[in-house]
């Protein structure tokens, strides 16, 4: 078993995740990486998790990397015994995997197979690996009382915003913000953090198909801070809840948008 505390971050091969995980490596946690890469030929590509495992083998931090399709029981399951045979330990989790839906339709048209994938992906994924290693926790904080345990979420401003052309993503993360208050309050009595973390429009592949709209909006004043978020900025808020910084709270959303939520006249 490793001395470090472990985090493990899904969907940190690249963009948020793997800020994440840089963020929580320099933290000075040990870091397994899930992902699920296809090349444009469909065939599985490692290249990118690589390189995010060997930025983070440069800290003092140890990582392992592991392909698996986050809304598949089985690659759940698999990822979880693949951290407890390396690492024999896990004290933060982030689901962070998500997928926006591969193209966006109004809601008079969409499909069932969109809603299915990006639900299963966004929101089932989450609830049952969060369910998987909870129960580790709850046994590692039996075993070891002193030890701190906390698991984050990313949602979206689309857990509470209307994106008619892409219902599945904003049900999904609103999904996502009431199982974060679910986790929370269960998880309470072993003293397990649990938070949602909202960013705003952050620059990743995610959003670089609607770079021009969104650089239109911004200046024209959507955000009151008038600039795109950066996947460390939603790192850094991580990192504040791995470092305890929060630990008197719990089930508590943090917004990292720009001021984006604010209502104003
Ligand atoms: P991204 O650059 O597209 O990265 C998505 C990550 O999720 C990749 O590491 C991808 O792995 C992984 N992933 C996708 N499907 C997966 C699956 N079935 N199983 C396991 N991993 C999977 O997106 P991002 O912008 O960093 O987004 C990260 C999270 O933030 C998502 O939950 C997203 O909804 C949320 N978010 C993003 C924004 C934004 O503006 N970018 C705003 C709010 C919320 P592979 O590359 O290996 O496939």
């Amino acid at each position: 078993m490793t001395s470090k505390p472990l985090a493990l971050v899904t969907g940190a091969s690249r963009g948020i995740g793997r800020a994440i995980a840089l963020e929580l490596a320099q933290l000075d946690f040990d870091i397994m990486i899930n992902y699920w890469d296809f090349n444009a030929a469909g065939e599985p590509d490692d290249s990118t998790a690589q390189q995010a495992q060997e930025m983070i083998q440069a800290t003092p931090a140890k990582c392992q990397i592991l392909r698996g399709d986050i809304s598949n029981a089985q690659h759940r399951q698999k990822l979880v015994d693949f951290t407890r045979e390396h690492f024999g330990r896990c004290d933060m989790l982030v689901n962070n995997a998500g997928v926006a839906p591969s193209k966006r339709t109004d809601l008079l048209e969409a499909t069932e197979q969109s809603y299915d994938r990006v639900m299963n992906i966004n929101l089932k994924g989450p609830y049952f690996l969060t369910q998987l290693v909870a129960n580790w926790m709850i046994e590692q904080k039996k075993v070891n009382p002193e030890r701190s345990f906390r698991i984050c979420s990313t949602s979206s401003i689309s857990a509470y915003t209307s994106s008619p052309a892409r219902g599945e993503y904003c049900l999904s993360k609103a999904g996502l913000s009431m199982m974060t208050k679910l986790y929370a309050d269960r998880l309470a009595e072993y003293e397990i953090g649990v938070f949602e973390i909202r960013p705003g429009i952050i620059m990743t592949d995610m959003t670089s198909t609607v770079k021009d709209k969104y650089d239109k909006l911004i200046s024209q004043g959507l955000t009151p801070i008038k600039r795109w978020g950066q996947p460390e900025d939603v790192a850094r808020a991580v990192g504040a809840v791995a470092q305890g910084r929060m630990d008197f709270s719990t089930g508590q959303v943090i917004n990292v948008d720009g001021g984006f939520h604010l209502q104003r006249l």
